[in-house]
């Protein structure tokens, strides 16, 4: 019996020694002294699924809303996309001369906030009691650092003021009279409330008020109303990936026309209308923000990346044409990833966006297909 079991344990002891030398090594290493006939040898391994497509980019958008070609004029049209334009070619040149992301983000918004086009900064809409309450967040997708100003009603640049949060002060997020104590504090530029104001939105909130009290709405709908021609949404942000391999996003508003005092969007909210982690990607998003908050929608797409290795397309689409528009919601969302993948994504008629590759290969769009 002894006799027989003792080939059978040195068989057994060396498989042993063969698992552990395999699991040790993490591969199989070839012994010249071996038939190669006999070695096992792993297979190469597959293409990295994430190459990098651009070594930088950057991807912005003034708001996505209905927007629909038979309201536009050519003029109008032309002027939009124009300042599109304007506004990447200044992050561009930031990113092609080796700057970072997160100056790339900050000043192309400057250039949109400061435009009355766009619903944010200079343009941005009327609150119900016609003042202009502004929104804005910036984060940093190398350290995670993030900042955020609320209902702010003098400071000409609110993403400036979110970078000055961010970067000189211990909190996320301030708030109203206190954000502008803090930006006069940061010797930010101060303007009277008047600055933000323009006729054009003035009138679109006139219209949706008449609309309200004719339609008896709730509340809770009063500020969207798709057969308003203007009652669209254009919040402006930016997301940007720099030489370094660092991402920011950045998102600025004006809110929504016919909101009460008071109300802050998911702008300012991180996770909601703006995110950016290193790891992931960057995204900023525009739409009905409520719903955005609700959705968590930034940080899902991070998240379904990070966790459920999804591509940025896959998990975009997921939160965008899934996810928000179960709950109800409206919007869209622009993103790039570590990898320089650029995604800009909607549920509405349509989106004011633009992209440029590390090429420097413009995309200019409004609507679904152009
Ligand atoms: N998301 C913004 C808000 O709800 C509106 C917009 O995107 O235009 O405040």
């Amino acid at each position: 019996m002894f006799i027989k079991t003792k080939p059978k344990m040195k068989k057994i002891a060396t498989l042993i020694s063969f698992f552990f030398l395999m699991f040790n090594c993490g591969e199989l290493i070839p012994n010249p002294d071996d038939n190669p006939k006999n070695i096992k040898r792993e297979k190469p391994n597959p293409k990295p699924q994430n190459e990098k497509v651009n070594d930088f980019a950057i991807v912005i958008h003034g708001g996505a809303g209905t927007i629909l070609k038979k309201n536009m004029t050519d003029e109008k049209e032309a002027e939009y996309k124009s300042e599109l334009e304007e506004a990447i070619r200044v992050g561009y040149s930031i990113l092609k001369e080796g700057g970072s992301s997160l100056d790339a983000v900050e000043k192309t918004i400057n250039v949109l906030e400061d435009s009355p086009l766009f619903n944010a900064g200079k343009g941005a809409v009327f609150t119900n009691t016609e003042t202009n309450e502004l929104d804005a967040s910036i984060m940093d997708g190398k350290t995670l650092n993030a900042g955020a100003s609320a209902g702010t009603k003098t400071v000409k640049n609110p993403i400036n003021l979110a970078r000055a949060i961010m970067e000189n002060s211990p909190h996320v997020m301030m708030a109203g009279d206190g954000a502008e104590t803090f930006a006069k504090e940061q010797n930010l530029e101060i303007v009277s409330p008047e600055y933000f104001k323009t006729e054009k939105r003035l009138n679109t909130l006139k219209r949706v008020i008449k609309r309200e009290k004719e339609k008896t709405l709730n509340n809770k709908s009063a500020f969207y109303d798709a057969d308003i021609k203007d009652s669209k949404f254009g919040t402006v942000g930016c997301v940007a990936l720099d030489k370094n391999g660092n991402l920011a996003a950045g998102t600025s508003t004006g809110g929504m026309t016919n909101k009460r005092y008071g109300r802050v969007g998911d702008v300012p909210i991180i996770g909601a209308g703006n995110y950016a982690n290193n790891a992931t990607c960057a995204v900023s998003g525009t739409g009905w923000g409520e719903f955005f908050i609700r959705a968590t929608v930034a940080h899902d797409i991070s998240a379904l990346m990070e966790y459920k290795g999804l591509t940025l397309k896959a998990a975009a689409n997921e939160v965008i044409q899934k996810k928000v528009p179960n709950l109800g919601g409206k919007g869209g969302i622009i993103a790039v990833d570590k990898n320089g993948n650029m995604v800009m994504d909607f549920n509405t008629a349509g989106m004011y966006r633009a992209s440029m590759n590390d090429k420097g290969e413009l995309t200019v769009k409004i609507y679904s297909k152009n």
